[in-house]
């Protein structure tokens, strides 16, 4: 979520879904209404179940680490590869003036 690093990280899911055997007489548009989930033949799908449990238990926002710093704003660089990154670049001329009105405040 911050800084894009990729993540690993492992869950449990506890589900519970009803399947009805395919009787071979009904209407598939009957079954989606109702959401019910038949057998197809002998075999059962368990892909949409699992992934509507997944999707659902999934971090809204995964974080590498619970206090990941993310990327410096100017370059981009990962803060928690290098946390006392820096920058010394001269201000932009053209905000300089503003630069020095924040440290007249600091200083009342
Ligand atoms: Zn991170
Ligand atoms: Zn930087």
């Amino acid at each position: 979520m911050r800084c894009l690093e990729p993540i690993t990280d492992q869950f449990r899911v506890r589900f519970q879904e009803l399947y009805v055997a395919d009787d071979g007489d009904h209407d598939p548009e009957d079954d989606e209404d109702s959401g019910v989930s038949r057998l197809e033949g002998d075999l059962l799908d368990l892909e949409p179940a699992l992934r509507d449990a997944v999707v659902l238990a999934l971090p809204f926002q995964p974080l590498c680490e619970e206090d990941c710093p993310g990327l410096c704003i100017e370059c981009g660089a990962r803060l928690k590869d290098d946390p006392d990154h820096a920058h010394e670049d001269p201000i932009d001329p053209r905000w300089a003036g503003l630069a020095g009105l924040v440290t007249e405040q600091d200083e009342d």
